[in-house]
């Protein structure tokens, strides 16, 4: 026996997830994993670890979700390739906001010229 809700399985004699209190099916249930998709926005490139340094606690401190994109390296050294901010779509408002005052030389996605 199965929880149709959360997919708890039970043996026989039970009729209701003790959990949720719903009916037990026969069949086991495919439970989606709910994961919400996310968009994220490239928000600026940096070939600077520091800059990612400075950007994680400013955004970390802003509570803004977020991940840096190419991030290979472990040493403080020029990047080989640009690491990408990337930030959730309802989030770059926000972030810019924060990264607005740092004045870091990068080069902004919107209005840069190449
Ligand atoms: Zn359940």
């Amino acid at each position: 026996m199965y929880c149709p809700k959360c997919g708890a399985e039970y043996r026989q004699g039970f009729t209701k997830c003790a959990d949720c209190g719903v009916d037990l099916v026969w069949e086991k249930p495919q439970i989606e994993d709910r994961v919400e998709y996310v968009e994220y926005t490239e928000v600026l490139r940096t070939f600077n670890p520091g800059d990612i340094a400075i950007l994680r606690s400013v955004l970390d401190g802003g509570g803004v979700t977020y991940y840096i994109k190419g991030e290979g390296f472990g040493n403080i050294r020029p990047l080989a390739e640009p690491a990408s901010l990337m930030v959730r779509k309802d989030q770059v408002e926000r972030a810019l906001e924060l990264i607005k005052p740092l004045k870091l030389r990068y080069r902004g996605i919107s209005g840069g010229s190449g």
